[in-house]
């Protein structure tokens, strides 16, 4: 039987991961967070010193590019970079940046594609990111646009950063919300888009709880779970 699939695109800071992972715990689907597959590239890119914007200098470090996903005992994704466990370290705030200007390089988003879809074909998922309902999966059973204002989404990445005990204020997390916004929104290949057929959820107004509900009956509508 075909793997069932959800998709959930979204900017930064408009709560996927929180709400997909909640979601995916809900249906029993394994939760893909994208984003984090991305980040491992760019630390990958970091850590061999090379400039993340420029292709001439990334494109050869995709070849011998050792990247796994496995899930804990506790269900949660981890992410491995030559065998080792960089699930804390892609947190890093400068990692964000990074991985926004490696994901606009074609090559990087191809030679990823794949990985991504075979999660897809060998489970069903709820899986999150840039380009899922219109690029990795536009067959997905449900596709949701998850999106809130920028004020907002700023003030909860806050939150989230300092949780970590990372330093950072609000002016700044906002202006780097926006740049990412406008990369990742600008780029040419698999922009920040919504699909045409998913459903638009702004979660502006509403806190974790609401928004989860929202997303419940939205997936139970498109298939009746
Ligand atoms: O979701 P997260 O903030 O962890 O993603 C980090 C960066 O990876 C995003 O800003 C975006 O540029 C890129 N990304 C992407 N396509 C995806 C997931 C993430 O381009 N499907």
């Amino acid at each position: 039987m075909r793997c069932k699939s959800i998709a959930i695109d979204g900017p930064a800071g408009a709560g996927k991961s929180t709400l997909a992972r909640q979601l995916a715990e809900k249906l029993g689907f394994l939760y893909v967070d994208t984003g984090a597959i991305y980040r491992t590239v760019a630390l990958a890119v970091l850590r061999a010193g090379a400039d993340p914007a420029d292709p001439a200098q990334v494109i050869p470090l995709l070849e011998g590019l050792d990247v796994k996903m496995a899930y804990g005992e506790d269900g949660v994704q981890r992410m491995y970079l030559a065998g080792e466990d960089v699930s804390q370290a892609i947190r890093e705030h400068r990692v964000s940046g990074l991985a926004s200007k490696v994901s606009a390089i074609p090559e990087v988003r191809a030679f990823l594609l794949e990985f991504q879809r075979r999660q897809a074909r060998e489970n069903d998922v709820v899986m999150d990111g840039r380009d899922i309902g219109t690029v990795v999966l536009p067959h997905a059973d449900v596709k949701i646009f998850l999106t809130a204002a920028p004020e907002a989404r700023a003030r909860r990445r806050l939150r989230e950063l300092e949780q970590r005990g990372q330093e950072a204020d609000f002016d700044t997390v906002l202006r780097d919300i926006r740049e990412r916004d406008w990369q990742d929104e600008h780029r040419p290949i698999a922009p920040l888009k919504q699909a045409a057929d998913a459903a638009l959820l702004d979660t502006t107004n509403l806190n974790l709880e609401q928004s989860c509900d929202r997303l419940l009956s939205l997936v139970k509508e498109k298939i009746g779970l």
